[in-house]
């Protein structure tokens, strides 16, 4: 049966703007890394995907290589969007990226021209679109110049396949770089995307600081650590989490090590009314910076109990010194 949006879908989710630009993000977003590939069952994702929307999710997160298989998170969003949101692609803002490995061979992977701008082209095929709302560059390239790669940004969003680009997982002083470039190209810079959570505070040494200069608004990814920052491993792993499985970065022994830090964290969490991931999200959208924190899941209700994150947003100050202490 057709898909209805909850009429009420507008009514708790907060939008911030992202850097000076004329883009608002919903305050959580939803990336499709995991649990969207052709391994995974589509009918969940699908399900998820509508109840992020009608939570008020409006930005959805992408990159050509995702799935398992590569490229086949971006064909399951193309085949859910046209049965299910095909009248609402105004009310979504769509990203992907390329910059990764993608497919064999010297012009399938890092920061070329020639890589770029054939891979938004096989991305908009994939999802069935004319064009995404965001581009972006997914890693700096040591090789490639950096010009290269930001002519090739500039020249997507001329042929109209990305009304706006970003840069992921650059440091601070290539971001400047980037940006010094692309303003001389006119080209509608917004948004740095970057490792960011309690247990990962990389970004505060400098590139907060330089978005800031530079009018670029941040997204965080793996605002849970892939979920170590949830209650779901406090006491053991369970067989369905990302820990157990093969193909990911969160392993026994990661978990391991960081349990000492989380273990606290979420005692702090419970006392103020929280799951840990609730307050670890909250954390997040403390920072000016933070325009949207993107999170991963693997059922609707992961989203709708990390969507309450919005209900209690402020912490105190020796909160705040604690969240410092445990994790630090
Ligand atoms: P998170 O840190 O949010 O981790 C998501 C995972 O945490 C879920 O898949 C789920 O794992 C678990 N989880 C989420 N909510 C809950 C909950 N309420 N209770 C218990 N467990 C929960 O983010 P990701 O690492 O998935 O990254 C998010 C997005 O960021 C990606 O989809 C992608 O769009 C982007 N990204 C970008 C990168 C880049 O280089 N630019 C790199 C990595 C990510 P489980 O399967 O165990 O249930």
């Amino acid at each position: 049966k057709p898909y209805l949006p909850s009429t009420e879908r507008y009514d708790h989710m907060s939008y911030n703007r992202c850097g000076k630009s004329g883009v608002l993000l919903p305050s959580i977003s939803l990336g499709l890394w995991h649990n969207f590939g052709f391994v995974d069952n589509l009918e969940n994702g699908r399900n998820m995907l509508k109840t992020a929307f009608d939570l008020g999710i409006t930005h959805f997160d992408l990159a050509n290589n995702y799935g398992p298989p590569y490229g086949s998170a971006e064909t399951n969003f193309g085949t859910i969007l046209k049965k299910d949101f095909s009248s609402l692609r105004d009310e979504m803002f769509i990203s992907t990226k390329a910059g990764y490995d993608m497919w064999p061979g010297p012009y399938g992977n890092f920061g070329s021209r020639k890589y770029l701008i054939s891979s938004i082209d096989q991305s908009l095929k994939r999802m069935n679109l004319d064009y995404v709302d965001l581009y972006y560059h997914h890693r700096p390239d040591p090789e490639t110049p950096l010009e290269e790669t930001m002519l090739a940004l500039a020249d997507i969003v001329r042929q109209g396949k990305a009304l706006y680009v970003g840069i992921s997982n650059y440091e601070h002083k290539q971001t400047a770089e980037a940006a010094k470039i692309l303003k001389e190209l006119k080209v509608p810079f917004i948004i740095h995307q970057a490792k960011y959570s309690i247990l990962n505070r990389w970004v505060e040494d400098h590139l907060l600081d330089t978005l800031e200069d530079h009018n670029l608004g941040c997204i965080a990814f793996s605002p849970l650590s892939q979920g170590m920052l949830t209650d779901k491993y406090l006491k053991e792993i369970p067989k369905d989490s990302r820990a157990a499985k093969n193909f990911t970065y969160l392993d026994s022994e990661v978990v391991k090590e960081n349990l000492q830090k989380v273990k606290p964290l979420a005692e702090l969490a419970h006392q103020r009314g929280q799951k840990l991931s609730q307050m670890a999200i909250a954390w997040l959208l403390t920072r000016k910076q933070v325009a949207s924190v993107l999170i991963g899941a693997s059922s609707p209700e992961q989203l709708k109990e990390n969507v309450l994150a919005l209900e209690q947003p402020s912490f105190t100050e020796e909160e705040l010194q604690l969240i410092d202490k445990y994790s630090l």
